[in-house]
């Protein structure tokens, strides 16, 4: 959504006001064409043969935006079950579905393989039940270099303590699993976390990654997971890509020349791929004078899109019916019944009741981190492709709510 000639337009010249209008509010809209513009500008920022970017599904699971990922030629990254049978719903090949999980079961894993997608196991154990179950499979490690990324505790993911991945001191344990059930390793992987502003720190995980691939002479690909940050405020520092790109590219380009190999380079972004992409139109209900603070209540909360209350996120907030006037100091707040701010001291366009905010950066980690709280309907989602609005899931209603209970006599 960009503020053209004085009004807030989607592509194609669509108003917030006119999709309110037809889909109802709160409303969660996506652009194709910002997904399509970060698709293609990762893939140019690499230098090298085979690149292939697995969209991490769980950012934005919509089964149009899956296909749209598919139609730019981007295979999947999923970390359940259920997101592998997403994926092979929106018609990706069981070989463009990476499974990364972190502690799930043997058998979800055995499902999983069932279905023949790549299978990246990021514990000792794991490792050596799956061996048993399937010899010969090929699969990928997940290695924990503990270095420190990731803009919050909670989605920093690569540090000393982390849950996720096999240590890289563990290295000799792995060889010998490998070399008793010869296990095929066909991959190698790190995720670090989201929000890693400092390249430096990508590229010392990457270091780590080639000197573990150095064991493996079988090897297909090396995964270097995601973790891009994109700007959420002006003046944000993000990842600069095409820095990163060509650094990564010239040492992988080396480390392939070294081995006489064609490796494929892969990426799982997925903040980079969708968050700018989206939008999250809610409407005023009440504006609220105490004595120290004008709130804006908004007919959403937590329950819409939780990131700036679990993770402290900035998401910049706009008064897309008023683009003039004066502006005022609000604290915009959600309708749950605790504490959900979505910002404070935001200037804004002054505020009546009725008027539709935007919340930037409502692509990734926002719809698919949404729920029922307080018995409240899960919002509508449109896609804008080629200048068209396209409604790609409905609005719940109240039958929703009830669609997975049970009646029983008892209290009849
Ligand atoms: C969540 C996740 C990603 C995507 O991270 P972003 O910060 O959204 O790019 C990639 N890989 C794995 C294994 C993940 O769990």
């Amino acid at each position: 959504m960009q503020l053209i000639d004085g009004a807030y337009q989607f592509d194609g010249g669509i108003s917030p006001e006119t999709l309110v209008k037809s889909y109802g509010c709160p409303l969660y809209v996506y652009e194709s064409s910002k997904i399509k513009s970060q698709y293609d500008r990762l893939i140019k920022a690499f230098d090298v043969k085979n690149i292939k970017v697995n969209y991490a599904t769980k950012a934005l699971n919509n089964i149009e935006i899956l296909k749209l990922m598919r139609q730019l030629g981007a295979g999947l990254d999923t970390v359940s079950i259920q997101e592998v049978k997403l994926g092979l719903k929106a018609g990706f090949k069981p070989e463009d579905i990476i499974y990364t999980p972190n502690c799930v079961s043997l058998e979800e894993i055995s499902l999983a393989a069932e279905k023949k997608v790549k299978i990246n196991i990021d514990n000792l154990s794991i490792l050596e039940q799956f061996a048993h179950s399937f010899p010969s499979y090929p699969v990928c490690i997940r290695i924990n270099p503990h270095i420190m990324g990731g803009g919050h505790s909670k989605i920093s993911v690569g540090h000393i303590d982390s849950k996720f991945g096999i240590s890289y001191h563990q290295l000799p344990h792995v060889l010998r699993l490998v070399d008793m059930y010869k296990i095929p390793i066909e991959g190698v992987h790190m995720h670090t976390g989201s929000d890693i502003l400092d390249i430096d720190v990508f590229l010392q995980g990457a270091e780590i990654l080639f000197e573990v691939a150095g064991h493996f002479p079988n090897l297909k690909y090396i995964d270097f997971g995601s973790g891009f940050k994109v700007p959420y405020k002006d003046g944000d520092i993000e990842t600069d890509i095409e820095e990163l790109g060509e650094k990564i590219s010239f040492r992988f380009n080396e480390f392939c020349k070294k081995r006489n190999q064609n490796l494929t380079i892969m990426f799982e972004p997925g903040k980079f791929l969708v968050s700018q992409s989206g939008t999250f139109l809610v409407s005023a209900n009440v504006v609220k004078q105490t004595t120290s603070t004008v709130f804006v209540g908004v007919d959403s909360g937590l329950n819409h899109l939780i990131r700036p209350m679990l993770y402290d996120a900035y998401h910049r907030i706009e008064n897309v019916s008023k683009v003039s006037g004066r502006k005022r100091i609000y604290t915009v707040v959600g309708y749950i019944c605790e504490t959900d701010t979505f910002g404070v001291n935001r200037q804004l366009h002054e505020v009546a009741e009725g008027d539709i905010l935007a919340f930037y950066n409502a692509g990734a980690y926002c719809f698919t981190m949404s729920s029922n709280y307080n018995s409240r309907y899960r919002p509508a989602e449109v896609l804008i492709h080629e200048g068209k609005d396209y409604l790609i899931r409905r609005r719940e209603t109240f039958d929703d709510l009830f669609q997975t209970q049970l009646s029983t006599s008892l209290f009849e």
